[in-house]
């Protein structure tokens, strides 16, 4: 029997309606037993960790990140996987973030979470639930995890945790992976695909890094945007790191002063990510003249990465490497746990 540590962090999932006052409050593992009983039914032995307090996911922070990966970490050796129950608005950063601070996993991390609270009828929660639990537990004949890294089941597809962007606050299939396929789909039998999955090697260990800075900025391009502007951006005190969010392929504005401020930035030492606007597809600076001034001015390019990931690998990278640039910018354009292709 496989052993899961399921840990409630908060988010509607967590939470349940109160039967007298109707407020959603924190639910616990015995009412969430007798609302969902089939979870017996899934042959996995279930121990529970709850976070104090409950957080809706908006108010997630990076010391949350550290907790929760360090808990994963010092538990490792006596579960075969683990259930993150997490609110959806943050999900797909906080898992973005575990999979760079958790790293040569042997087993899985499974973020999920649920659009409508557990005690409603029409709820989301229980097919979440179990079919991540299901997939915490499940190893292939060798009795090796089927997909070992951090990944979000939301609706019927398991995903890569740092290709994963909420895209959807209404319908069930709340998350998407633009540009990696799927872990795994989930319809009438959980269909794996192991050959996607990231490949650690029978002897790598669990290493946990714990260290985040998080001086980085989001600049999002936009047809008028202003010299003010980007210049408040670029010279916040203690800026590390900007994530470029351009147009297409990778493009921007041919402002001169945008060429000159980006630059001067650059030298620096502000690192300069590019990043594309378009959810599918990927940066190729010097595909057109639009790009050349970036690439001038020392931007790097994000290849197919998403905004939550390149946010929380600058946070990790910048805490782990501190003011090593040289390194921080050459890790930014490798693939460190199948992030960016
Ligand atoms: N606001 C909630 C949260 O992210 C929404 C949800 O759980 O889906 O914590």
């Amino acid at each position: 029997m496989s052993n899961v540590l399921l840990i409630f962090t908060g988010g509607t999932i967590s939470m349940a309606e109160d039967p007298v006052t109707h407020a959603l409050t924190p639910l616990t593992y015995e009412r969430m037993l007798r609302l969902v009983p089939e979870i017996k039914r899934l042959g996995v032995s279930i121990d529970t960790y709850p976070f104090s307090p409950f957080i809706d996911s908006s108010d997630v922070e990076p010391s949350f990140w550290t907790r929760l990966a360090t808990l994963i970490y010092e538990k490792y050796d006596h579960y075969d996987g683990f259930v993150v129950l997490h609110g959806t608005d943050t999900m797909a950063y906080s898992a973005s973030a575990l999979s760079f601070m958790l790293r040569g996993l042997r087993k899985p991390v499974v973020f999920t979470g649920s659009q409508i609270p557990i005690t409603m009828l029409r709820s989301d929660a229980r097919e979440n639930l179990l079919t991540a639990i299901e997939i915490a537990a499940a190893k292939d004949s060798n009795g090796n995890a089927m997909i070992p890294e951090v990944t979000i089941f939301f609706e019927d597809s398991l995903l890569r945790a740092n290709r994963t962007t909420k895209k959807n606050s209404e319908e069930f299939a709340a998350f998407r992976s633009y540009n990696y396929p799927a872990l795994a789909t989930a319809g009438v039998h959980i269909v794996y695909h192991p050959e996607l999955s990231l490949k650690p090697n029978s002897e790598s260990k669990l290493s946990l890094y714990t260290k985040t800075d998080s001086n980085v900025a989001v600049l999002r391009l936009f047809p008028g945007i202003s010299e003010r502007i980007v210049n408040a951006i670029l010279n916040i005190e203690g800026l590390r790191a900007v994530v470029i969010e351009t147009f297409g392929s990778g493009n921007a504005p041919q402002h001169a002063w945008l060429h000159k401020t980006l630059k001067q930035a650059n030298e620096k030492g502000i690192i300069l990510l590019n990043k594309t606007q378009c959810p599918v597809g990927r940066v190729e600076m010097g595909r057109y003249q639009t790009s050349l001034n970036l690439l001038d001015a020392g931007v790097i390019a994000g290849s197919d990465i998403t905004t939550e990931a390149a946010v929380t690998k600058l946070m990790y990278l910048l805490g782990e490497y501190g003011e090593d640039t040289e390194t921080v910018k050459h890790l930014l354009t490798t693939s460190l746990c199948g992030e960016q292709t």
